[in-house]
């Protein structure tokens, strides 16, 4: 029967078949990815019984937003869920960058360095930085950077650490997620023993770590192993889909302090910021973050073992434990990255009429194609898929609000590469 709906959309029965075959082996996995949603559903449950939420926190509210009980709980719940003092969470910041660069530079001074222990931070956090030349970087501001790569291995180099942190290193900027990038994610336990090291070797070092993509997909956060600061952005993981926009900083109360004040202004920090309208969806969204990762997980780990079958590298391989939602695959052809993604595109409930295309991007050196049908712009967890049009021709996989519709993307894809000659199944 289920065959039959998804041949009206396209997937041919020996496609289906396949995916039928690879599931078969994956049971065990999933059982463990919803034991973890399991225990994150009562995590952010517990810290929403614990606030009171109600209906008076999902009331609109406009101007400048003083005493808004929506806002200042979701706050609260945020800092429960993640076991931090406080944190800052509210439509005022527009993306995971934006939080990112409100943390940076909310926390550094003229001549304070800012360090990351593992190699290359994300492409869009080179122009916060001034690592690329930029207009209002922090390195406009004097404040200066350093980096040690992670060794070969995808292991952290904790000798070259050693002899980097010096009495001018203010903040280490650790990124959980390998992002669009060949490295492995860091584990939350990976995370957890490099501040331990970091912080012997210099006890008042900030430690922010770039949460993007990592949430839920394990029991602890960071911030449960000394992380000072945790960041991301609602339309990736803890917005659940429901978010249509902002980011979160949760930790230190002397830390989200000092974000607030960047992100308003001096003297008036969390007190101002109206919701304008958006509580439901946030606390909503946060509410149903957890099993939405978990099908994301599941989405990416049956796209691994797929085209793992196929005989593509994969990375993360399929058997491999997850610390984030990104599936890269490594297609090895512009064809093969234009069938695949056309396959993601043809899944979407929002324009799936649509081909995606190899185009110049801004900021790129190379051409870059993107899928994505999605209720919310730009968000990626949602179904989605891109890439550099580049060696080893990699796609990256991520999201997916349901795991059917993961599941769909994946075998829709396999059917777009099988259409155009590209694999035998
Ligand atoms: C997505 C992402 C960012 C930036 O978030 P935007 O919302 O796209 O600005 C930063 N770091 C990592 C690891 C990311 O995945």
């Amino acid at each position: 029967m289920t065959n039959n709906v998804y041949a009206e959309i396209g997937v041919s029965d020996s496609v289906y078949q396949l995916g039928e075959d690879i599931l078969a082996k994956l049971r065990s996995r999933f059982e463990a990815i919803d034991q973890t949603a399991e225990y994150n559903q009562a995590k952010v449950i517990a810290a929403m019984q614990k606030n009171r939420v109600n209906a008076s926190c999902f009331a609109a509210t406009s101007g400048y937003g003083y005493n808004d009980v929506g806002r200042d709980t979701l706050e609260r719940v945020y800092a429960d869920t993640f076991h931090t003092e406080a944190a800052l969470v509210r439509p005022q910041i527009t993306c995971g960058t934006h939080a990112l660069a409100v943390a940076l530079s909310a926390n550094l001074l003229p001549g304070d360095e800012l360090y990351s222990p593992v190699g290359r931070p994300y492409d869009t956090l080179e122009e916060v930085i001034g690592i690329r030349e930029s207009t209002c970087s922090l390195a406009e501001y004097g404040v200066t950077y350093a980096e040690t790569p992670l060794l070969p291995d995808g292991s952290i180099d904790y000798e070259g650490i050693r002899k980097a942190v010096h009495s001018r290193t203010k903040m280490a900027t650790i990124q959980r997620s390998k992002g669009y990038a060949t490295r492995p994610t860091l584990s939350v336990q990976q995370i957890g023993d490099l501040i331990k090291f970091l912080k012997e070797l210099k006890p008042d070092i900030i430690c922010m770590v770039d949460n993007c993509y990592g949430e839920f997909t394990e029991r602890i956060e960071p911030s449960d192993l000394g992380a000072d600061m945790i960041v991301g952005s609602l339309i990736k993981n803890p917005g659940g889909g429901l978010a249509p926009i902002g980011g979160y900083i949760c930790g230190t109360k002397h830390c989200i302090d000092r974000c607030a004040y960047r992100l308003s202004a001096p003297g008036l920090g969390q007190e101002v910021g109206a919701n304008l309208g958006l509580m439901t969806q946030l606390y909503q969204g946060f509410f149903l973050a957890p099993t939405v990762t978990a099908s994301a997980t599941k989405g990416a780990i049956f796209a691994s073992a797929m085209y793992e079958h196929l005989g593509f590298r994969v990375v993360p391989a399929s058997a491999e434990e997850r610390h984030d939602i990104i599936q890269a695959i490594e297609l090895g052809s512009e064809a093969a990255m234009v069938a695949f993604c056309a396959g993601i595109q043809a899944a979407a409930p929002v324009d799936a009429y649509v081909t995606p295309i190899p185009w110049d991007m801004p900021g790129y050196d190379s051409k870059v194609i993107m899928a994505a049908g999605a209720f919310v712009q730009g968000s990626s967890i949602e179904l989605s898929a891109d890439g550099p049009i580049r060696p080893p021709y990699a796609v990256y996989f991520q999201g997916g609000l349901t795991w059917c519709h993961s599941k769909l993307g994946v075998l829709m894809s396999v059917q777009k590469m099988l259409d155009a000659g590209l694999i035998t199944l």
